[in-house]
């Protein structure tokens, strides 16, 4: 944070300096579009092929091949959902929350991508339904699904409080990894990545830059809804925080289960085929 009183005196130009207007640094004209009309589409003829349910304070994995669509879905009452993304078939592709951030900016929407980290850098997933669009950004500067935070977590937890807290996001992320794969705890840990929060709505505060958060406008019915660009293993914990209107690394808040379903379209979408990884340097 910046100092209330800084230490180092201003320049003469210092207004001038800040009166620079910002460039974006990575303008979107040039990143290829997902054909939405094309994606819905396929979903209108989609069937049901599963569903996970996803209990309060904690996570549950599910898999979608490529091509299939996934809904993340509010049931019983506000709640955020961290999710995490892997290549099925490698877990060292997985969700870039940063890279992500930098292309479609702090919150995520329809026609929005997610994006696999380094080396391959190509989208995992393609945002087709959002019931929260409407919510756009508040006054406060806060919006919903943001790709700013990281997951509650229990170190940072014992960091400020000094409690233990064993149902944060990461832990809960962790167990799931750890049971679906087979890997010991302490090795799955390490593909647990920063998450999409989903329903979560937070921002920036303009006087300090603190991240906040706020009660979720998500409510019974709200969905989100993805394709899937390539095969992925997949991991939604139900936050312990709730609606994060609070607190969110203890039992006190309200929370509800998330529904993830899984669909099949009839038919691929028309001229879609999965990325292939980032073609630098081949
Ligand atoms: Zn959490």
């Amino acid at each position: 944070m910046k100092p209330d009183l800084p230490e180092s005196p201003a320049p003469a130009d210092a207004d001038a300096r800040r009166a620079v207007a910002p460039v974006i640094c990575y303008p979107v004209d040039t990143l290829p579009r997902p054909d939405l009309a094309g994606l819905r589409a396929a979903r209108a003829g989609a069937h049901k092929t599963g569903e996970v349910l996803v209990p309060p304070r904690e996570a549950r994995m599910f898999r979608v091949p490529a091509g299939h669509f996934f809904r993340i879905a509010c049931t019983k009452g506000p709640q955020v959902g961290d999710l995490n993304l892997w290549n099925a078939a490698d877990l060292s592709e997985r969700f870039y929350s940063g890279k992500t951030r930098a292309l479609h900016g702090t919150h995520l929407s329809t026609g929005d991508r997610m994006w696999s980290c380094l080396p391959f850098l190509r989208p995992m997933a393609t945002i087709t339904d959002d019931t929260l669009d409407w919510y756009g950004f508040d006054s406060f500067g806060g919006s919903v699904h943001d790709v700013i935070g990281t997951r509650c977590d229990p170190y940072t937890h014992r960091l400020l409080s000094g409690g233990n807290y064993h149902h944060c996001c990461h832990s809960n992320l962790t167990r799931a990894l750890a049971a679906e794969t087979g890997l010991p705890l302490a090795e799955a840990e390490g593909h647990v990545h920063d998450v999409l929060n989903v329903f979560m709505c937070t921002g920036f505060t303009r006087d300090t830059g603190q991240y906040f958060m706020k009660a979720s406008p998500v409510r019974p019915g709200d969905h989100l809804e993805f394709f899937a660009e390539i095969d992925l293993l997949a991991a939604l914990s139900a936050c312990p925080g709730g609606d994060c209107s609070a607190e969110h690394s203890s039992d006190t808040a309200a929370c509800f289960p998330l529904l993830v379903e899984t669909l099949a379209p009839a038919a691929p979408p028309r001229g879609w085929a999965p990325p292939p990884r980032n073609g630098y340097g081949a």
